[in-house]
């Protein structure tokens, strides 16, 4: 069995001209893969829509019924930041089946990557920062409730903090979240994760694994959990528009086999989001999501 891998067609939405949040490097993620042969469509599974319910179990139904029939108020779709339509509706419920399915599949085959997600900044009752529904809040939850799971533990490497994602978890002892952010970034209120690490800006490749190696492997043994979400976003590297850290593409590689490396030696199996990533060179950006998965297909090859 190779690395699973999860996409859909339907991951790419079409948005305005310009818009600052690039939609068509979903697609282009996922032919880049295929093309380079880091994955063939054997490995490939397909999400679908899940039901309503299931993204209750984070979301207010309201906000949830709200969204998807476009009855929203302008002052919570401006602060999502992207436009509505029936297409971008069915994409980001699609994105939360893919990260769901992405878990279970890391459930049964030790590690499995999806081609989107890591919509972190989305709270129960409004979406923030390109975030609608959080998936990794949906994915963590519904495991708990089928019982797949008894505790989980989240790493939301995105340069930004992993907001909602910490405040709907904050009375949840079975999902412990960690993020590590920078600290001058957006969100500019921050929430209080289980663990957060913020750096400083401008922080480098080394100094940053250097970090990173300071907390995960105590952490794994502290939490014990059956499952790690990983949120890789590619938002700390230098040239992201967002980002205010410096990492290379070498130091996004070296951190993806760093955590999958330390994960997987101890047993810990791990389901990857691609979560953010800006930058106006599309091809220079999906490379930079693509670590993850050459991460990942080099890893599972290693232990599996
Ligand atoms: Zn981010």
């Amino acid at each position: 069995m190779d690395l699973p891998i999860v996409y859909h067609s339907d991951y790419v939405a079409p948005l305005p001209e310009g818009h600052r949040f690039p939609m068509p490097k979903f697609r282009m993620l996922y032919e880049m893969l295929m093309a380079e042969g880091v994955i063939n469509s054997d490995q490939v599974h397909t999400p679908e829509r899940p039901p309503q319910e299931w993204i209750e179990l984070v979301h207010t139904p309201d906000y949830v019924q709200a969204y998807c029939q476009g009855t929203l108020d302008p002052k919570s779709q401006r602060r999502i930041g992207l436009p509505w339509s029936p297409a971008l509706v069915n994409r980001t419920c699609v994105a939360v089946g893919g990260t769901i399915l992405t878990a279970k599949l890391a459930l049964q085959y030790g590690l499995a990557c999806n081609t989107a997600g890591g919509t972190h900044h989305a709270f129960p009752e409004y979406g923030s920062g390109f975030c609608i529904f959080n998936d990794l809040a949906i994915a963590a939850s519904l495991l708990l409730q089928k019982n797949l799971v008894q505790n989980i533990l989240i790493v939301d490497l995105d340069v930004h903090q992993g907001d909602g994602t910490a405040y709907i978890f904050q009375n949840e002892p079975r999902v412990f979240t960690f993020s590590m952010h920078c600290e001058v970034n957006f969100p500019g209120t921050k929430q209080q994760s289980d663990l957060d690490v913020p750096l400083p800006e401008g922080m480098e490749d080394d100094d940053y694994l250097q970090t990173l190696a300071a907390y995960l492997p105590d952490l794994l043994s502290q939490v014990r959990p059956d499952l790690v979400l990983y949120d890789a976003g590619v938002d700390p590297h230098v040239g992201d528009r967002l980002g205010k850290l410096a990492l290379t593409d070498t130091g996004l590689f070296r951190r993806e086999m760093q955590v999958l490396g330390t994960c997987l030696s101890q047993g810990y199996p791990v389901a990857c989001v691609i979560g953010g990533g800006y930058a106006d060179d599309l091809k220079s950006l999906v490379y930079r999501h693509s670590l993850v998965h050459r991460a990942a297909s080099n890893v599972y090859r290693q232990v599996g």
